[in-house]
């Protein structure tokens, strides 16, 4: 492990200041990609900041405007929560699969957004949520939507010294059902070959899909929104025939790369599939 000092600060403002200190300062909350990283030298640090002491980055609450998950809350909270909330099963369920129950002890949403794997559980389904990334740093705070916030594969827009704060999410609307699915070749403790998150909202009278939000994992150098087939689908009365041409067209906002865990026909494959199964299931939970 190489040498670096460490800070865990239990104020926000005494954060800020360590983190606007010079050389490699690192945040870190649950340390679960982080450590290894660290370890392995594929991350370096002169001061790692463990940003779990602080009161902000561990709240999450929900209200008539929508939900707010402070970026220190581990994924057990943020699955405990939205599960007895409701209105966020998307992300729920997504929360619930990363890694296993010890690793969801400690492993924050926050952290799973800032690692910025292309293969991350939660991703999908805050893209499909429309969750917008609050940050701060020394010099400022900025409102960032969560599509704009990766760089590419384990790169994001933060800038030295700024952290994620929190994650908000807007209140979904009535009739609006959402869902997440992946396939590992295991049952847990691995990594996403692809995944996608789906949610619609849907006229019950017509039947009429009036939003559509389909985003996918694992299938680009960073998490991506199947525009087209939300597109599509917008405006579509839903049924067999409009799901098959949706996940048609959500292949083709994957470019996936291959590798030991699936060729890139594989994975396309994968989101035809996935896709399918997160409409139907949308469909079952308006029903
Ligand atoms: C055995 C195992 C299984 C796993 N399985 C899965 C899985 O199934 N699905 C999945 O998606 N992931 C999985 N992971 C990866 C990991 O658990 C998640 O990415 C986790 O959510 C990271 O959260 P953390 O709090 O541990 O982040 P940390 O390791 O503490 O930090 C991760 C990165 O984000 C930065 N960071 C953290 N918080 C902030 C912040 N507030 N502001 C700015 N930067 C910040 C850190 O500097 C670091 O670069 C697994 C990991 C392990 C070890």
């Amino acid at each position: 492990m190489p040498n670096f000092d460490y800070e865990a600060p239990t104020s926000l403002e005494s954060a800020l200041e360590m983190l606007a200190r010079p050389g490699e300062v690192r945040p870190l909350v649950g340390g679960t990609d982080v450590i290894d990283q660290l370890k392995s030298n594929r991350r370096n640090a002169d001061i790692v900041i463990d940003l779990k002491r602080i009161p902000e980055l561990l709240n999450i609450e929900a209200n008539g405007s929508g939900l707010r998950i402070g970026s220190a809350v581990s994924c057990t909270d943020v699955h405990n929560f939205t599960a007895e909330n409701g209105g966020y099963p998307a992300l729920s369920e997504s929360a619930d699969l990363v890694g296993s129950i010890h690793i969801q002890n400690r492993a924050s949403v926050g952290g799973n957004v800032c690692n910025a794997a292309p293969s991350a559980d939660t991703i999908p389904a805050l893209l499909i949520h429309e969750a917008i990334a609050h940050t701060v740093s020394a010099s400022g705070a900025r409102e960032i939507p969560l599509i704009d916030f990766f760089a590419g594969p384990g790169q994001t827009v933060l800038q030295k010294g700024e952290i994620l704060k929190e994650l908000v999410l807007p209140a979904p609307s009535a009739n609006t059902a959402s869902a997440y699915l992946r396939f590992i070749p295991r049952n847990e403790m691995d990594i996403a070959v692809a995944g996608v998150g789906s949610l619609i909202e849907v006229d019950p009278s017509s039947g009429v899909v009036t939003k559509a939000r389909i985003a996918l994992a694992s299938v680009a150098p960073t998490p991506v929104r199947a525009y087209a087939a939300e597109e599509f689908l917008e405006g579509t009365v839903i049924d067999a025939a409009a799901i098959d041409e949706t996940a048609d067209l959500a292949v083709g906002s994957a470019v996936p790369i291959t590798d030991v865990r699936g060729s890139a026909e594989y994975r396309k494959e994968l989101i035809r599939v996935l896709t399918k199964r997160t409409l139907n299931i949308c469909l079952e939970r308006l029903a």
